[in-house]
């Protein structure tokens, strides 16, 4: 059962990184409280949080006392411990529920119950021995990952061939998936969220991955409508199966006009970012409003966008390159996180235009080509 919950009540959310802060930035314009729980006490999160829980994710103390502060929980990643939330909160007090979660939680299973839904996958299978990686029956190259806790590319291994196989650095009983290489044309992700009346669904986002991170999104995709229908069918299927409320985020590769489903997140993502500013109501905006109780929001788009992700070792040449589009309907949006590490989530950008090729020419800057 979906409750409405009104302002000033205490929304939950597990992590306070950026995803934490743009949700909790939403809920704040609309007048509700935030309790946050993050380890780091210079987290996006921490200053603006009205209550702000110093712990790690897996405190189960800690998340108890989130859970009886908060009207409803929320959480910015998927590596939750599902057990331990159950066990600190009611059921009426996760409106995303449980098992969309649970099952994101390891990718084997993720893909196995997302093709018995129907919806097409590349070849995987998964392996917990060296004797049983060397006995599966995929065609080369391919990716082997760990089923559990990866995220941007981390834990995964690109194999060109069975003779590969000996430079791996696995560690056993670890489980792994290995998946078959899918040489995709492009990669695109649907956005979608569960009310309690309806699903809607943002158009689909094209998606640049650099080193396994996400570089550069394009919204909306230059796809057919016929494959955004597609994608987006698929991922009102997804939402249906597990009575989700809230955003959920499916990838999906696009080779020879066929959609490979490749992972979903059950949270808004990184490529949903640019609707802050390019359409009426944002990613974060459904999603809070969704476990809320509200009814649907339904999307326009005012503008083609495209965000760009800057990483901590962009930090250094992000305002030099900004310089001038500040005025040209570009926003930048910076975390606020202390240490610029490589390959870390600092910030992004937005560029709005009317059209395509405004957006690249604004983009010209990051050297990204058509
Ligand atoms: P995560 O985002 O959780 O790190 P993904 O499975 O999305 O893991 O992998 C990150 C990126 O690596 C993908 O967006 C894609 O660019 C590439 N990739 C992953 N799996 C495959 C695959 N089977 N075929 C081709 N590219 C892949
Ligand atoms: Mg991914």
């Amino acid at each position: 059962m979906i409750r409405s919950i009104l302002p000033p009540s205490i929304i939950g959310i597990i992590g306070g990184g950026q995803l934490g802060k743009m949700m909790a930035l939403s809920l704040i314009e609309k007048g509700y409280k935030i309790a946050v729980i993050d380890p780091d006490p210079n987290c996006p999160c921490a200053s603006i949080a009205n209550v702000f829980i110093c712990a790690s994710y897996s405190d189960e103390e800690a998340l108890k006392q989130l859970s009886n502060q908060s009207e409803i929980l929320t959480y910015e990643f998927e590596n939750v411990d599902v057990n331990t939330l159950q066990k600190v909160s009611h059921s009426d007090q996760v409106p995303q529920g449980y098992e969309c979660l649970r099952v994101s939680q390891d990718r084997y299973i993720e893909k196995k119950t997302i093709q018995d839904l129907g919806i097409q996958t590349v070849k995987f299978h998964a392996f917990s021995t060296l004797i049983e990686l060397n006995a599966l029956t995929l065609n080369y190259p391919i990716i082997i990952k760990t089923r559990r806790f990866g995220y941007d590319g981390k834990g995964q291994y690109f194999l060109n061939n069975t003779s590969e196989l000996n430079k791996l650095d696995l560690s056993f009983p670890l489980e792994y998936i290995a998946e078959e290489v899918c040489a995709f044309d492009t990669e695109i992700s649907v956005i979608a969220c569960g009310y309690k009346d309806g699903v809607v669904t943002f158009e689909v986002f094209e998606n640049k991955h650099k080193n396994g991170i996400l570089d550069y999104t394009i919204h909306p995709a230059r796809i057919s409508s016929d494959l955004q229908n597609k994608a987006i069918e698929s991922a009102i299927k997804i939402i249906k199966n597990f009575n989700y409320i809230g955003v959920l985020a499916i990838e999906f590769f696009v080779k020879d006009n066929e959609l490979y489903f490749n992972e979903y997140a059950p949270r808004p993502h990184n490529s949903g970012h640019g609707t802050i500013n390019s359409c009426d109501y944002s990613q974060f905006d459904s999603h809070v409003s969704a476990i809320c109780g509200s009814s649907m929001l339904k999307i326009q788009r005012l503008k083609t966008s495209m965000m760009i992700n800057i990483l901590g070792q962009d930090m250094d040449d992000t305002m030099e390159r900004f310089e001038g589009l500040s005025t040209q309907s570009c926003h930048l949006h910076l975390y606020g996180k202390t240490s610029a590490r490589k390959n870390r989530k600092m910030g992004h950008i937005t560029i709005l235009g009317d059209n395509y090729e405004e957006v690249f020419e604004k983009a010209e800057k990051w050297g990204i080509n058509r």
